[in-house]
């Protein structure tokens, strides 16, 4: 572990009110958790359209929730903000390409707006996405990517670094205080099992001894960072004052879809089988983010590994699963 990286829990005590927007999303909810944790109040903001009421019950008494879509501006005051509101998953930001195109432009404007009013520090989530298919490996924050704006993920790709260009816009015209995160592929417990994100399909699948779902032959990488060590990052991202980034937050080990997936049935004692599906069309072929900037700046790295993560998470489907065919047999 890189040194300096625990600071960031013990300054973040000041006791703050703390605005998250797609609250109710896998890794919003994650974050709400964690922020009440440090002892902020915490206002969430979610349409709950991708995101899940779920995945806020457990805090729902103890956070402010309010349901409305970020596409329309709002006014709220707080001192620090959270924009994570826009779907992620290719699933559901194809399934309606101008609301994706208008959550994360206008929700970008929105909340941006509110952060400028309140003089509130501001995270922007932005993606691995924003390279494409990338020409270059691993992927340093230098790199301008190779996205396709005609494609089917154009409308997420596009949208966010059009939305980069507005954070940055905002800062240097407005002196709004942001910090662009560039978020690589995410995985851990609460993220819905109908996702249709690689980890949860294939762990699902597993547990229930169905084929494994490879698209095209399984070569193409990713690289995968729990859930934990990401809001690790964030936190300490807003919480230094050096970088208001663009900077690459993920988790460097990378793996082939084919090799996850075996590691998937070794690891839930599965009988599945691998069943390969065409490939979808700009599936970028590698994924792998270098992530000297974060540990340079923030002194931060992943400390979960890859197995330690899937077993949480395979540990979590296995529970979720049961659950739902408690309430379907009992329905
Ligand atoms: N993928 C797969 N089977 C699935 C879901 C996804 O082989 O059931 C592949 C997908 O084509 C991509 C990789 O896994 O190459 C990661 O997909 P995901 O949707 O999780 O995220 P992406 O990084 O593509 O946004």
């Amino acid at each position: 572990m890189a040194e300096g990286y625990s600071g960031y829990n013990e300054k973040l005590s000041e006791k703050k009110t703390v605005l998250v927007t797609g609250a109710a999303g896998f890794i919003g909810s994650h974050l709400c958790r964690k922020l009440l944790d440090l002892d902020h109040r915490v206002i969430a903001i979610d349409d709950f359209s991708s995101g899940s009421y779920k995945n806020l019950e457990e805090i729902q008494d103890n956070i402010q929730i309010i349901e409305h879509d970020i596409r329309t501006p709002i006014d709220i005051q707080c001192d620090e903000i959270y924009h994570l509101a826009c779907p992620a998953s290719p699933k559901y930001y194809q399934k309606d390409p101008i609301k994706t195109i208008e959550t994360s432009f206008l929700g970008a404007k929105n909340t941006l707006e509110i952060a400028k009013k309140n003089k509130a520090k501001i995270f922007f989530s932005s993606t691995s996405e924003i390279y494409g298919d990338p020409k270059q490996h691993p992927q340093k924050e230098t790199y301008l990517g190779s996205v396709n704006t005609v494609g089917p993920r154009a409308c997420y790709d596009e949208s966010k670094r059009l939305s980069e260009t507005l954070f940055m816009e905002y800062s240097n015209l407005f002196g709004v205080d942001i910090r662009i995160g560039r978020i690589f592929n995410t995985y851990g417990p609460f993220m819905d099992k109908d996702d249709g994100r690689v980890i949860s399909n294939l762990i699902c699948q597993s547990l229930q001894d169905k084929p494994l779902t490879i698209y095209g032959d399984g070569l193409q990488t990713r690289s995968f960072c729990y859930v934990e060590d990401l809001i690790e990052a964030i936190l300490a991202f807003m919480n230094q004052d050096e970088c208001k980034g663009p900077m690459n937050l993920g988790n460097p080990e990378e793996i082939s879809i084919k090799e996850l997936a075996e590691k998937i049935i070794a690891m839930s004692c599965s009988s599945s089988e691998i069943k390969f599906h065409p490939l979808p069309k700009d599936d970028p072929q590698l994924r792998c983010p270098d992530i000297s900037k974060a540990k340079n700046i923030l002194g931060w790295q992943p400390k979960i590994s890859l197995e330690q993560g899937l077993g949480k998470t395979i540990n979590f489907y296995k529970q979720a699963l049961v659950i739902d065919d408690v309430s379907v047999n009992s329905n």
